[in-house]
């Protein structure tokens, strides 16, 4: 009997055809790219100004276009705004299936990622709809979240970032920090203080285009990850018309904590996908490395590391598959949040975060030497892992969430 977590008809068909996009449309720029000698996606050389190549940035572009034409560029986005409408399980399986076949590879670009469309701003009127959702799900734009600044990230209620009434239009003015895709993107979703002291309701959440005038681009901020993508961003009376503003003002807190939401249920197939891929090249190094004149998969020392990676990956992605199957029922973008949801979400964030740390610690460690060796795999991926238990909200704010769900009158 096939399990209610397993995957989909939609998700086998959807995994077949990803794996022929990924040799026939994907291995060919991916070549190119590497006789470029401009480095890859997760290992760029980076402009005089510390950010990602062009030519790197191009080709993922050229990957997130093919991939909307194909059809595998948003399984996640709701089908009635032109989506796939894939349930979280069938995301996770998605996610697992992309980041385990992609590795540390350009085929990661053809999924949407944190610069593509977000279930946050399926809720935009329907000029924002087809001036900028519309080429976000064809490939055609890119976008950037924008809500932490340089003096607050995890107190997002204390924001600076604001906007006043002009007629009918806003004026946004503030400074973002720490943003992906912030030397790229060509729409903005802000979040800013639209009405001061009304707590979850002070916020509204703006779609801006990166022309218009007022907006400007900040200093690169350089990141253990060294992608060249994350910078601050600066905003002087844009001024902003009332369609481009998600949902109604005082929607904007809760817009916002939907994408960090997206991106915070993503871990469970991204740290399943690249943990599998980690542990299957910790087990063929193993097998083919000798000391003593016997594998080193022979000693039991190294059995333990690979045993604690596979009991860490296979943890994490059932917890995942059960949380998000809990969290298809409860509605996972759905506005307001059922109170039950959040802690399903902290839950998925803080067991990945911490769970991947230890594979890929691991993972290195089995490769000796050669896993320190910069812009390794493993040394790639341990400085990401490091990473994610950061942005889109810090582990200790997951367990407050955790907490604040444990403690709810029943
Ligand atoms: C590579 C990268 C990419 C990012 N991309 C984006 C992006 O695209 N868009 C965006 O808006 N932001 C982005 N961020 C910002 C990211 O979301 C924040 O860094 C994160 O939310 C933490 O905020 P902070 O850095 O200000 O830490 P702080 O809020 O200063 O936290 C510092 C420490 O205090 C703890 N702490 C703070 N408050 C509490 C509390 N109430 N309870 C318990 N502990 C607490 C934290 O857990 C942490 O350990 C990115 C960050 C990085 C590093």
């Amino acid at each position: 009997m096939s399990s209610p977590l397993g995957p989909s008809d939609r998700v086998v068909d959807y995994t077949t055809r990803f794996a022929t996009f990924l040799a026939d449309e994907v291995a060919p720029i991916e070549e190119a790219l590497a006789a470029r000698s401009v480095g890859t996606p997760w290992q760029p050389v980076l402009d005089e100004a510390g950010r990602m190549h062009p030519e790197v940035w191009e080709a993922r572009r050229e990957v997130q276009r093919r991939s909307a034409a194909a059809g595998l560029f948003n399984p996640h986005i709701s089908s009635d705004v032109g989506g796939g409408g894939f349930s979280r399980v069938e995301m996770q399986h998605v996610e697992e299936f992309v980041y385990s076949s992609s590795g540390l590879g350009l085929g990661l670009a053809a999924l949407a990622w944190t610069e593509n469309a977000s279930p946050a701003i399926e809720r935009c009127s329907p000029e924002a709809r087809e001036r900028f959702l519309q080429p976000l799900l064809d490939g055609t734009i890119t976008g950037a979240f924008c809500n932490t600044e340089p003096s607050v990230g995890t107190d997002v209620l204390a924001m600076d970032t604001h906007a006043r009434r002009d007629g009918s239009d806003w004026l946004v003015s503030g400074t973002k920090a720490w943003i992906t895709n912030s030397h790229f993107a060509d729409v903005l979703q802000v979040t800013a203080v639209t009405d001061p002291g009304a707590g979850t309701r002070s916020l509204s959440m703006f779609l801006i285009d990166a022309g218009d005038k007022g907006f400007t681009r900040g200093r690169d901020i350089p990141t253990m990850l060294g992608d060249g993508l994350t910078g601050e961003l600066h905003f002087d009376e844009v001024r902003v018309p009332a369609e481009h503003v998600v949902g109604e003002p005082g929607d904007g807190f809760g817009l916002a904590m939907s994408w960090i939401n997206w991106r915070r249920m993503c871990r469970g197939g991204m740290c399943a996908g690249w943990g599998s891929w980690l542990r299957d090249r910790a087990v063929a190094r193993a097998k083919k490395r000798h000391s003593g004149g016997k594998p080193i998969a022979e000693l039991q020392a190294v059995q333990h590391l690979l045993a604690d990676i596979d009991t860490d990956v296979y943890t994490a992605r059932a917890m995942s598959l059960q949380a998000q199957s809990e969290l298809d029922a409860l509605g996972p973008f759905a506005q307001p949040l059922h109170p039950d949801a959040p802690r399903l979400i902290s839950m998925i964030k803080v067991v990945n975060d911490e769970s991947f740390f230890r594979v890929a610690d691991n993972a290195l460690q089995v490769h000796g030497g050669t896993g320190l060796l910069q812009g390794s795999p493993e040394e790639k991926l341990f400085r990401l892992a490091r990473n994610l238990k950061i942005p889109a909200g810090t582990v200790e704010i997951q367990r407050n969430a955790i907490a604040r769900g444990v403690l709810r009158p029943a």
